[in-house]
């Protein structure tokens, strides 16, 4: 039987064309769900295609609202006899199209917000499609078969660009215009598309329960800093008066200068401090140093650890904990 895929799409460079609404001519996101299927017939002999054009935004312009109502519409799409453009059947797969430079935000707050039984995957493209060696297509084919592909249930949210699968809770943009952009720092990806069929070689372990934010809850607001040589205390107190919680990403394990710490100890006995690590892989350390500003020191000061999060990822799991009235690990 054919697989069925419903596909979102919400604008980014897969869909950017030179426009003179752009500045400078620049590239502006114009072209709909539609015309980017028209690009790649494959897709028809791959899945039967749902398309919806949802939004049409540069990544950067996406919210936190804007992906709860793409979770929303997922949901209701792996919900059984929900889909009426699939007669009232279930579907496969969700591929979700945006911009690349926050796909890493997107597929995580997706995974954190629901376990849902099909595929859900994230795609998009490094070049625009006029460019000589687009790759939006290619990846939206790879993309449409991993979500139709039965081995894609259960591993929560999937990233799929440039024939590579990442897991949600791993996926980085890595660079800011190569076409391979994308890396799962210290762990690789969990698998390829290769000649046209999935491989996955490792199960993602889901490191975060899913956590029901109700429809109107307040989404909240969770700024993160980023800690350097001489960061000043009055830097981080002028980021905490508008902030609902705070994200410090230190330095190293997660370290900060040492006159930071009353300042931070301040700010954690009114509102919730996460401390995660900038070094991009490895997460914070618990257990180790235990210097004035080290992680232990912090983590006593009821500083809460990111674990194995990152800055990003922590700042999305804070504000929907936050959002839930859920309580945070201590
Ligand atoms: N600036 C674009 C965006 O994120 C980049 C891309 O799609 O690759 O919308």
């Amino acid at each position: 039987m054919t697989a069925r895929v419903l596909l979102l799409t919400l604008g980014g460079t897969i869909a950017s064309v030179p426009s003179d609404a752009g500045s400078g001519g620049g590239a502006v996101p114009s072209l709909t769900g539609a015309d980017l299927v028209a690009a790649v017939p494959e897709l028809s002999q791959v899945a039967d295609l749902d398309v919806r054009s949802l939004l049409q935004k540069p990544s950067c312009d996406l919210t936190p609202d804007d992906l709860r109502q793409v979770a929303a519409t997922i949901a209701q799409a792996a919900e059984p006899s929900q889909g009426p453009e699939f007669d009232g059947a279930t579907c496969d797969g969700v591929v979700v199209v945006q911009g690349t430079d926050t796909i890493e935000e997107s597929a995580y707050l997706l995974d954190l917000l629901a376990d849902r039984p099909i595929a859900v995957v994230v795609t998009g493209a490094m070049r625009t499609p006029s460019s000589p060696g687009a790759d939006g297509p290619a990846n939206l084919l790879s993309a449409v078969r991993v979500a139709a592909d039965p081995a894609a249930r259960g591993l929560g949210v999937l990233v799929v660009l440039a024939d590579e699968i990442h897991a949600a809770a791993h996926v980085a943009k890595s660079h800011s215009s190569a076409p391979h952009a994308f890396t799962s720092p210290g762990v690789g990806p969990i698998g390829r598309v290769v000649e046209g069929r999935v491989r996955i070689w490792a199960y993602p372990v889901r490191s975060d329960p899913p956590i029901p934010v109700p429809a109107d809850a307040v989404w909240p607001s969770v700024p993160i800093l980023r800690v350097a040589q001489g960061t000043a205390a009055a830097e981080v107190e002028a980021l905490a008066t508008i902030a609902d919680g705070l994200v410090v990403e230190g330095v190293g394990g997660g370290h900060v200068p040492s006159p930071l710490v009353p300042m931070l100890a301040a700010i954690a006995a009114t509102k919730p401090v996460v401390l995660a690590s900038r070094t991009g892989a490895g997460g914070t350390l618990e257990a180790t140093y235990g210097y004035p500003g080290s992680e232990l020191d912090l983590l006593g000061r009821a500083l809460i650890s990111a674990g194995p999060r990152n800055a990003l990822q922590a700042r999305l799991w804070l504000a929907a904990h936050l959002a839930a009235g859920a309580d945070l690990p201590s």
